[in-house]
């Protein structure tokens, strides 16, 4: 299956109740054999109207900072977690991601990116299985095996919340400047396929958290 003949088919998913409110389904846009690829929240007002992800505010944070690794919108994949907008932008509801879920997984599948940069809190904690929030995990590379796919998923801050708050997006900067070298890492090796994502353990910080 093609990434287009994938789109095709989501275009009409009545998966979940958002689609009886979206005015298009935004399934992503960039590079189909991206090395590169990032993956948002949930379209917005724009990404809705547009049908293109990261159309708005922070999309031209996003197309800054790729500037700033020698990169455009053209050489990555861009997607979210949702793929139909969330009435008011409210936050995605837990079975909402679980429906949408697959299309992110077939994508990543069909993409085959070697890094997947997940933009704040939400695509975080669904790519790598954790409920660790994106203020801890920011700007450390985790190995995740999604199938027969070794990714390397890098936490970042979501442009938007980096908009407002100076400190934030130096952060968010610094984690970028990373990312090069992520890229330019030895491919895994591929290995058996699993039936979900097994992420690594939690680091032991964490875990003594748990006594
Ligand atoms: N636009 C998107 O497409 N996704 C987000 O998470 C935010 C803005």
């Amino acid at each position: 299956m093609s990434l287009d003949a994938l789109r095709e088919e989501a275009s009409v998913c009545t998966r979940c109740a958002l689609s009886q409110g979206r005015t298009q389904v935004v399934f992503g846009n960039g590079h189909p054999d991206a090395d590169l690829m990032f993956v948002g929240e949930a379209p917005g007002f724009h990404e809705d109207q547009q049908g293109i992800p990261f159309v708005g505010q922070a999309g031209k944070l996003l197309d800054k900072l790729l500037a700033g690794i020698g990169l455009t919108r053209a050489d990555v994949y861009v997607a979210n977690t949702l793929k139909c907008r969330p009435p008011g932008n409210r936050d995605p509801l837990p079975e909402e991601k679980h429906e949408c879920e697959p299309w992110l997984f077939r994508q990543i599948e069909l993409i085959k990116p070697k890094v997947v940069a997940t933009l704040g809190n939400h695509a975080t904690k669904q790519l790598t299985g954790r409920e660790t929030g994106i203020t801890r995990v920011h700007g450390q590379p985790q190995q995740v095996t999604y199938g027969p796919l070794q990714v390397t998923i890098f936490p970042i801050y979501h442009p938007a919340a980096a908009l407002y708050t100076p400190a934030m997006l130096k952060v968010l900067e610094e984690d970028f400047a990373k990312i090069p070298a992520l890229l330019a890492q030895d491919v895994a090796p591929a290995v058996p396929p699993v039936a979900e994502a097994a992420p690594e353990p939690e680091p032991a910080a964490v875990q003594l958290g748990l006594f």
